[in-house]
């Protein structure tokens, strides 16, 4: 059976595994889906934009934020916060769009305590020196920063098991074929595997 209910998905992994680059790819397909624009405290990296990419916030902006209630779940990551806005969630999933955030593990958890039929898609590096070796390349953070970014990757390789799915990375191409038939599968349009 197949139905018009918008289904939320959470994507998670290692910075710098590919997430953004794989959902571009998914968007390409499937251009009707929502993506959770976060807020953070971080500052935009070249090629970021406000609004699109993060909403970039002070720390008392993303304060009032907390006070107000308005996130639906919010952590610390390399010591920036983040944050997902809860209302654009509901409006979307409630409009019939799939939904879909990229966030880490503690964020994962905390969305699943909330809304359990959310599905958990963790995107894993084929190995550790493919992880480095991306990140890296992206040629965005400071060594200092990337070195408490691949702290934080071993942490976020530790939750994988939590997920529901594991996808990885290996090509772009078919990274985003997985998620799609993982997308399908929600939907009983693809039945099994
Ligand atoms: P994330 O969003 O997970 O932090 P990005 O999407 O920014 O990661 O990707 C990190 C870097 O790795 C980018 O330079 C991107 O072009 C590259 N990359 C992503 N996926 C692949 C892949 N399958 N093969 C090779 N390079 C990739
Ligand atoms: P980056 O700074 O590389 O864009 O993101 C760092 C980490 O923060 C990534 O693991 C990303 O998935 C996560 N992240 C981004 N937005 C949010 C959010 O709103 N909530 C949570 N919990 N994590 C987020």
């Amino acid at each position: 059976m197949t139905d018009t209910k918008g289904r939320l998905f959470i994507l998670s992994g290692p910075s710098g595994v590919g997430k953004s680059t794989v959902l571009k790819e998914v968007f390409k397909h499937r251009p009707n889906i929502f993506f959770s624009v976060s807020v953070t405290t971080r500052g935009p990296r070249p090629g970021e934009e406000n609004g699109v990419h993060y909403h970039f916030i002070s720390d008392e902006e993303y304060d009032a934020l907390l006070e107000e209630d308005m996130l639906l779940e919010h952590a610390g990551y390399s010591g920036n916060r983040y944050g997902t806005p809860a209302q654009p969630i509901y409006d979307s999933l409630n409009a019939g769009k799939d939904v879909f955030l990229d966030i880490e593990s503690v964020g994962m958890r905390n969305v699943k305590a909330k809304m359990p039929e959310a599905i958990s898609v963790f995107i894993a590096p084929p190995d550790w020196e493919t992880l480095e070796k991306r990140l890296r390349g992206r040629g965005t953070e400071s060594e200092e920063k990337v070195l408490l970014r691949l702290q934080a990757a071993k942490r976020e390789l530790d939750a994988s098991g939590a997920y529901d799915y594991i996808v990885v990375n290996n090509t772009v191409s078919d990274a985003a074929e997985d998620l799609m038939k993982i997308m399908d599968r929600s939907h009983g349009i693809l039945k099994g595997e």
